[in-house]
């Protein structure tokens, strides 16, 4: 059972109640891999910052679709965050500790720094005015 792929795939418009359903979808389909409670909340967490950006940056003033999609092999689970919003410019420098383009808002910059440093890979593709893609990977349930 366990060692057959997995896959899964949601979409949930950017209703910010809508994070916490992604989230613990994400959570429940990586629970199979019997995670520690570090794994699961590192996991959670990473995911949450790509979803919540998703919801905050992507669509400025209006509706817009985010798509998950959650692949399991082996001990991997991968989730691909997607939206079809304004995309990022600078990617490089988005990445970087610190860096927001909502100040104003009392974001702190933090979110890409956090998904890297709980999941095991991230990439980031994104094109402005095309939307923005996260991949995130984390082995668990290594023990
Ligand atoms: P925090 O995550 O700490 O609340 P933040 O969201 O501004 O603050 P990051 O998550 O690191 O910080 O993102 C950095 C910047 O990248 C954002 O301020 C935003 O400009 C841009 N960005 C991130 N995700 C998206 C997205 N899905 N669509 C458009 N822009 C994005
Ligand atoms: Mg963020």
């Amino acid at each position: 059972m366990k060692t057959k792929k997995n896959e899964m795939d949601l979409i949930f418009w950017n209703y910010p109640e809508n994070e916490r359903i992604g989230r613990t979808a994400a959570a429940v389909f990586a629970a199979i891999l019997n995670p520690t409670m570090e794994e699961i909340s590192d996991f959670k967490t990473a995911v949450s910052e790509a979803i919540t950006n998703a919801i905050i940056h992507a669509y400025p003033g209006k509706e817009g679709k985010i798509f998950m999609h959650l692949e399991r092999e082996g001990r991997e689970v991968t989730v691909h965050i997607r939206d079809e919003g304004v995309g990022i410019a600078d990617i490089q420098k988005s990445m970087e500790p610190m860096y927001t383009t909502l100040e104003e808002e009392e974001r702190s910059g933090m979110g890409f720094t956090f998904m890297e440093a709980f999941s095991d890979e991230m990439r980031v593709e994104s094109e402005p005015g095309r939307g923005t893609s996260v991949y995130l990977m984390k082995k668990m349930g290594g023990r």
